[in-house]
């Protein structure tokens, strides 16, 4: 048995969105045969010996005979997955003299191996795609991870079947089945309809959603069950442009750290969480680092329906999400950051009995009422910028406008070409959609408004504004000019995004 010493062989672990370098050394020891994987190997890895030990007998290779001792370092760094399984197999091979590893320095080998040794999946393979080839290196990884791992540009990437067709490559064989990633034919979008262009009246809530869309801003419902706040929100995605390359590649690596596969890269991801979720799952968490539905949310929409069922202490935790655009998770063995710029549109209730309430008129109590409202605390109910009533519609009204066809404000392809220009124009002005407008660029644009002193004081007065509310109201209003293609703020959008911010959170009623 060949005894040479040789180098180890290099492979990437995803921890949150970092891989880092792991280095796998295998020395085979005279003694009694068995395995020893060393270097905080946890569950998964643990159990790599087995599946390795299967994959190369039955590849016809020889398991070595004598004490096979794997080391993985950094040995500080805890392990886990199954994406060990083919370096430690190579690592193996090349100690006991039974393949040679070309440019062995500089490739890096990533994969779980089956008991035949065919190469399965594995989660995170973006974030290591990304990693190795930051740092110029070569990643050789399972033909199943091909999708993700062509969403990566200029990256070094060989993707292999199984390991018999990986040797024979390594081995420079005639060629075969190991090659570069394949570019993916963009997805056959089905053709979906609208639901946006199905929602009967509610003008005042479409024009909510446009201005949301426009300017970024979050957006609260209020309505009684059934009026449609579901069905608005779910069509609000539909405002919205397509992803851009670079905001499909950070959406695709926080799904593929789950191992969750997008079909449609450039579609703006929805999350709809339910009530009973729990904060771990809300913002991020577990054994391993793990996104949240925040993070699964980035450049897309997280849908809270029925805001106060959920836990006061999980809809606090989204506030800092909010206002950073990053869930920072720690735990005493990692410290990880998801990024998480979303845009939170939610729905609730006017009272807590909802359906019964609707049909026979709300019997709730004023304190029961309030103790309701009072679950979605003042803090989060302040970065939403648009707060829009969803009233039901009247039967008859209802019939005369769907015999109208008075579905929509335009049609939606119009309206989405709206967004887009108005979301163009803040970003050649200011760098950034008006949702996030500094103090300072927001001073200079009440100061350029077409308004004089007196209005301002007059609606200060008679909507009893409090400073956070006046400058969302003018956030909003710097929107609507937006949409309206104005380069200044009319009298005309300061009053519309007035009735943005009209509804009265105390009252015992809607
Ligand atoms: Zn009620």
């Amino acid at each position: 048995m060949a005894m040479k010493s040789v180098g180890p062989i290099f492979s990437r672990i995803p921890i949150g969105l970092n891989a880092h370098c792991i280095s796998i050394e295998c020395h085979i020891a005279p003694g009694l045969p068995g395995t020893t994987i060393v270097g905080l190997a946890e569950g998964a890895v643990k159990e790599s010996r087995d599946r390795v030990k299967s994959a190369l007998r039955n590849n016809g290779f020889n398991y070595p005979n004598g004490h096979v001792i794997i080391n993985l370092a950094p040995g500080n760094l805890a392990k886990s997955g199954t994406g060990f399984d083919l370096p430690i197999a190579l690592a193996i091979l090349q100690a006991s003299g039974q393949v040679n590893i070309p440019n062995r320095e500089n490739t890096e080998f990533i994969g779980e191996l089956g008991l035949f040794g065919e190469l399965r999946p594995i989660n995170g393979i973006l974030t290591c795609a990304l990693a190795s080839s930051k740092a110029n290196k070569r990643l050789v990884m399972p033909a199943q991870n091909e999708q993700e791992a062509s969403l990566v540009k200029g990256g070094d990437l060989l993707v292999a079947p199984n390991l018999s067709e990986l040797i024979k490559h390594l081995s420079a064989h005639e060629p075969n089945d190991v090659r570069c990633p394949a570019p993916q034919k963009g997805a056959v979008r089905p053709v979906q309809q609208s639901t946006y262009g199905q929602i009967i009246g509610q003008l005042g809530a479409k024009k909510g959603l446009l201005v949301a869309a426009a300017g970024g801003h979050h957006l609260i419902m209020l309505g009684p069950p059934g009026a449609g706040k579901t069905m608005l929100a779910r069509s609000f995605i539909d405002l919205l442009p397509t992803l851009s390359d670079q905001s499909s590649l950070e959406v695709a690596t926080i799904y593929s750290s789950i191992g969750l596969e997008r079909s449609d890269h450039t579609k703006v991801p929805f999350r709809d969480p339910h009530h009973s979720i729990s904060s771990a799952a809300m913002v991020g968490g577990g054994q391993q680092p793990q996104p949240g539905e925040v993070a699964l949310a980035h450049k897309g929409v997280l849908f809270l329906d029925e805001l106060p069922h959920f836990k006061p202490a999980t809809l606090d935790l989204l506030r800092e999400p909010i206002e950073t655009g990053h869930a920072v998770i720690a735990r005493a063995k990692y410290r990880v950051s998801f990024p998480c710029d979303f845009q939170l549109i939610a729905a609730m209730n006017p009272c807590p009995a909802g359906r019964s309430c609707k049909e026979d008129g709300c019997r709730c109590g004023p304190s029961q009422v309030q103790k309701y409202r009072g679950r979605v605390s003042g803090p989060l109910l302040d970065r939403i910028d648009l707060h829009v009533q969803v009233p039901e519609l009247d039967q008859l009204l209802l019939a005369k406008l769907q015999k109208q066809n008075v579905s929509t404000i335009d049609p939606l392809p119009q309206l989405k070409e709206k967004v887009i220009t108005a979301m163009n124009a803040q970003l050649k002005r200011q760098g950034c959609l008006n949702v996030k407008l500094s103090g300072k660029a927001l001073d200079a644009e009440v100061a350029s408004a077409h308004i004089s002193e007196a209005f301002l004081e007059k609606a200060i007065e008679q909507f009893h504004l409090s400073a956070r509310s006046y400058h969302k109201i003018w956030r909003i209003a710097r929107t609507l000019a937006d949409l309206d293609q104005q380069s200044t703020i009319s009298e005309a959008n300061f009053l519309q995004a007035l009735n943005f911010r009209s509804i009265n959170w105390e009252a015992d009623s809607v």
